[in-house]
C-alpha cells in the first residue's frame, strides 16, 4: 500500500505522518509538546512554552521580506479520542494507524486526528521549508481545544506579536471562516425519591437507536431526531394514558453531540399490556413518519424487562417528563444577515441517572450573538427551575463576530480566487473556534480560519481529503508570500 509520506507535497505529508504517530488525547499533550520542542531545537528556531503548556515557535522572515506584516499561524495539539467498539486502540500509547483509501486518508477504527493534525503539519512544514517566501512567522500550538479550549482560555497577552492570525482548524474546503458562535452548557440536576414496586405490574424497556447524531453545532439545522426527546415523548404520553412509572431513563453522551441513543425502563399495570403495545406501535409509526426524510434508520424497540425494585415517585416523574418535553432543542434563530446561517441553537444532549439519587440533564447552547446565547441558556434554565431542579452554567466561551473590513479575509479570498478560478464561500461557523477567546487577550487581531476537507470529525469515520489538502497548502503558501508590508 502507498505510504502517506510519499504523497505530494512531501514536506507537508512527512509532518502529518509524524504528528499522527504521537499519542495526544486532550489533556495529555506532553509527548507532542516534546516533539515540537525537539523539532524547534533541531531547526534552530526560537520557542516559548507558556505556563499552560501552549507552544509558540518563531521563524524569521526570508530575505527581502523583513518588512512584511508578521503572521500568526495557529492550531491545536490535541485530538478527540474516539474508537469503534471493536478497536483495542490505546490512545495514551499507540500511534494512529492511518492509511490511504482512494482520495482520502482515514484511520483504522479510530479518529484520525487530522483535526487538527493537518493544521500542525502545515505549521511544521512552513517552519522547516527553506523554499518558501514569507515575512516573520509565529506558530501557536494550543492544548486541550477539544475539551473546553483550555489553552486558548488561559493564553496570556503578549505571547505573540503578530496582529494577523490564520487559524488552521476548520474542515470545509472552499469556505473561509470569518466568525464563529460562542457556547455555554446548562446543567440541571433533579433529586429524586423512589417507591417500591409490587407484583401486579409488568416492566418494559424501550430503546431508541439508529439516529445519525453528530456535531451539535454543524448538524443542528439538519432536522435530525433527538433520542432523548423521542423517548420522552413516548413516556410522557404513556404516563398520561396508562399511568406508567419510570425506573430509569438514560440517553445521549457528549454535550456537543446530538443524542443518538436512549433507553428507559418502566412499569405498567398488567391489564394495560395489550392496549399499551398497540399505543406504542402507533406512536412509533407517527414519529418515524415525521422523521422519514432525515432519519430513515430510526429504531424504536421495546421488550419485557425484569421488574425493577423501585420506581420514581409520581411527583418527580412528572417534573422530569414535563421538563424534558418543555425544554427546547434545535435551531432557535437563523441569521438575518448571513444566508443559511444558524445564529442561535440549543442541544438537549443527555439525561443520566447519577449517584446520590439524582438525574443530571446536560444541555448546550450556541449563538454568534453573546447576549442571545445567555438568553437561550436562561430559557432552558427556567424550564428546569420550574421542575424544581438545580441549574448551573458551565464552559462558557465567547463567539467571534465577523469583521467586514478584515484585511486578511480580502487577502485569502484574493489568493483563493487567483489560484482556483472561483470565489470561496465566506461565512461564519455555528460552532466554536479558539478565535473568540484570542480576541479577549488580543483585541486588535485580524483573523481568518481555513482548512482542507475533513469528514466525520470527532468520530472513527474521520477522513481527510488528499486533493483538498494539497490545495489548502498551496493557498497558505500563496497567502504568506503575498502578505503586504506594514
Ligand atoms: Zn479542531
Amino acid at each position: 500500500m502507498k505510504d502517506i509520506s510519499s504523497l505530494e507535497p512531501k514536506i507537508l505529508w512527512h509532518y502529518f505522518a509524524d504528528v499522527i504517530k504521537i499519542p495526544r488525547p486532550s489533556g495529555k499533550e506532553e509527548k507532542i509538546r516534546q516533539y515540537l520542542l525537539n523539532f524547534a531545537e533541531k531547526s534552530g528556531l526560537e520557542t516559548v512554552t507558556d505556563k499552560t503548556g501552549n507552544v509558540l515557535i518563531r521563524k524569521n522572515a526570508t530575505s527581502g521580506m523583513e518588512a512584511v506584516k508578521p503572521v500568526v499561524l495557529q492550531g491545536h495539539m490535541d485530538i478527540v479520542a474516539e474508537k469503534n467498539s471493536e478497536s483495542n486502540h490505546d490512545f495514551d500509547n499507540d500511534p494512529i494507524r492511518a492509511y490511504i483509501d482512494g482520495e482520502w486518508i482515514t484511520a483504522d477504527g479510530t479518529t484520525l486526528g487530522a483535526d487538527d493534525g493537518i493544521g500542525m503539519a502545515a505549521m511544521l512544514a512552513v517552519l522547516s521549508d527553506e523554499g518558501l517566501k514569507h515575512g516573520p512567522i509565529e506558530c501557536l500550538f494550543t492544548i486541550e481545544e477539544e475539551t473546553g479550549m483550555i489553552g486558548a482560555k488561559r493564553l496570556e497577552p503578549g505571547l505573540f506579536n503578530g496582529k494577523t492570525l490564520i487559524n488552521l482548524d476548520s474542515e470545509d474546503e472552499g469556505e473561509l471562516f470569518i466568525g464563529c458562535a460562542g457556547g455555554i452548557d446548562t446543567l440541571a440536576t433533579l433529586s429524586y425519591k423512589t417507591k417500591p414496586v409490587h407484583n401486579k405490574f409488568l416492566a418494559y424497556k424501550i430503546t431508541i437507536d439508529g439516529l445519525k447524531g453528530g456535531h451539535s453545532g454543524d448538524n443542528i439545522d439538519k432536522g435530525l431526531g433527538n433520542s432523548n426527546k423521542i423517548l420522552n415523548r413516548i413516556l410522557w404520553n404513556a404516563a398520561k394514558l396508562y399511568k406508567i412509572r419510570i425506573s430509569y431513563f438514560n440517553g445521549g453522551n457528549l454535550r456537543n453531540a446530538i443524542p443518538r441513543k436512549a433507553s428507559a425502563v418502566f412499569i405498567i399495570k398488567k391489564k394495560y399490556q395489550n392496549i399499551f403495545e398497540s399505543y406504542l406501535n402507533k406512536i412509533s409509526g407517527e414519529i418515524k413518519n415525521e422523521l422519514a426524510a432525515t432519519e430513515p434508520g430510526l429504531q424504536i424497540n421495546y421488550e419485557h424487562a425484569g421488574l425493577p425494585k423501585e420506581v420514581l415517585t409520581k411527583s418527580v416523574q412528572k417534573q422530569l417528563l414535563n421538563a424534558i418535553y418543555a425544554c427546547p432543542h434545535g435551531v432557535v434563530a437563523m441569521s438575518q444577515e448571513m444566508k443559511d446561517m444558524v445564529e442561535t441553537s440549543t442541544n438537549l444532549a443527555s439525561v443520566k441517572f447519577i449517584e446520590g439519587n439524582r438525574i443530571l440533564i446536560t444541555t448546550s447552547q450556541r449563538s454568534s450573538v453573546d447576549s442571545s446565547k445567555q438568553d437561550i441558556a436562561d430559557q432552558v434554565a427556567s424550564t428546569f427551575l420550574l421542575a424544581k431542579a438545580k441549574v448551573e452554567f458551565t464552559g462558557s466561551y465567547p463567539g467571534w463576530a465577523p469583521n467586514p473590513d478584515s484585511e486578511i479575509v480580502k487577502i485569502v479570498a484574493g489568493s483563493y480566487e487567483k489560484l482556483f478560478n472561483k470565489k470561496p464561500v465566506v461565512r461564519s461557523m455555528h460552532a466554536g473556534l479558539e478565535c473568540g477567546l484570542f480576541l479577549e487577550k488580543y483585541p486588535d487581531l485580524d483573523m481568518i480560519s481555513v482548512g482542507p476537507q475533513i469528514k466525520g470529525v470527532h468520530s472513527p469515520d474521520e477522513k481527510l481529503h488528499i486533493g483538498s489538502t494539497q490545495r489548502f497548502w498551496k493557498l497558505l503558501v500563496d497567502v504568506l508570500e503575498n502578505m503586504p508590508e506594514g
